[in-house]
């Protein structure tokens, strides 16, 4: 019995990610090489590839001077940005445009009186970046927190979510703020600054985990943008196993399966996909 293989219609990386991949590329190929403040992509596979190329990272900038400071497609906040030119650092923005402009909801926003919510994971990069713009006047939430907001916070406020969270989510967080406390909000504003790639990404993958009895999702471990790929598998029934290289597939998973769904993250790059392929080209029973 063969197995047959399918891949999502979109998946992989997506312009933003790309577009930062060619900045620093050609910011080393120009000037040397540099630091990047975080990884660049949440993939430790293109990570290992840009330090060759001379992309070394770096958690802080304390105590970073003379070298060129690339910020990654995840952006940063005011704060940092002020750091990095107070030492006349020279700065490779590769910030996703899209991000930009949650950033500048965010100050906006907060500007204009709004409490600032932000909804996605409070430890992730873009969305501790986008709180910073909100200037003292923000929150993050996840669905969890919903029923603990407390009235003070909920007069004005605007909602923006992490560019890569699931639509469907999104508006069942929006929904329950809503149910649970329409009461105490004289005044509300949904931002929609939800990446279009990612939902349609989701969307592929969701339609994809349908058709097969097995689905593999590959991208970095810390990518929350594969991870949420994942969750939108299994949303649907679908089992789903959440891999990063080729190397974490196990031969008991394909046993007995016809048809193996593969999606992958908007920071996973094509070799790894190929990869993860042959393997189970490999491994699956003739
Ligand atoms: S997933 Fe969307 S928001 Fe994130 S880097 Fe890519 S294009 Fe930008």
């Amino acid at each position: 019995m063969t197995v047959e293989i399918l891949l999502a219609r979109e998946m992989g990386f997506c312009w933003g990610v790309r577009r930062a991949i060619d900045l620093v590329e050609k910011a080393t190929e120009e000037r040397g090489p540099i630091l990047s403040l975080g990884p660049i992509v949440h993939n430790p596979q293109v990570v290992a590839a840009l330090a060759e190329k001379g992309v070394q990272v770096t958690s802080s900038i304390d105590g970073v001077s003379g070298v060129p400071l690339a910020i990654t497609a995840h952006g940063v906040g005011p704060k940092v940005l002020e750091e990095v030119k107070a030492k006349k650092l020279e700065i490779i923005d590769t910030t996703c445009p899209i991000v930009t402009r949650s950033q500048r909801w965010a100050e906006k926003m907060a500007e204009d009186g709004f409490t600032v919510i932000v909804y996605g994971d409070a430890d992730h990069r873009e969305v501790k970046g986008v709180l910073s713009w909100a200037k003292g006047k923000g929150i993050a939430l996840a669905e969890g927190d919903v029923p603990s907001l407390s009235p003070e916070l909920l007069s004005r406020v605007a909602i923006i979510p992490q560019t890569t969270q699931s639509p469907v989510r999104f508006a069942a967080f929006v929904g329950r703020l809503l149910q649970e406390h329409l009461g105490q909000i004289s005044e509300l504003r949904v931002i929609n600054t939800l990446c279009n790639v990612t939902a349609s990404q989701q969307a592929a993958a969701r339609e994809l985990a349908q058709e097969v009895d097995l689905m593999l999702v590959i991208g970095g471990h810390n990518s929350a943008n594969s991870r949420h790929l994942a969750e939108a598998c299994r949303e649907v029934g679908a089992e789903t196993h959440h891999i990063e290289t080729a190397a974490e597939l196990e031969e008991q998973w394909l046993a007995g399966r016809k048809r193996v769904g593969i999606a992958a993250g908007a920071s996973t790059p094509d070799w790894a996909v190929e990869e993860v392929v042959r393997r189970i080209r490999k491994m699956a029973p003739k």
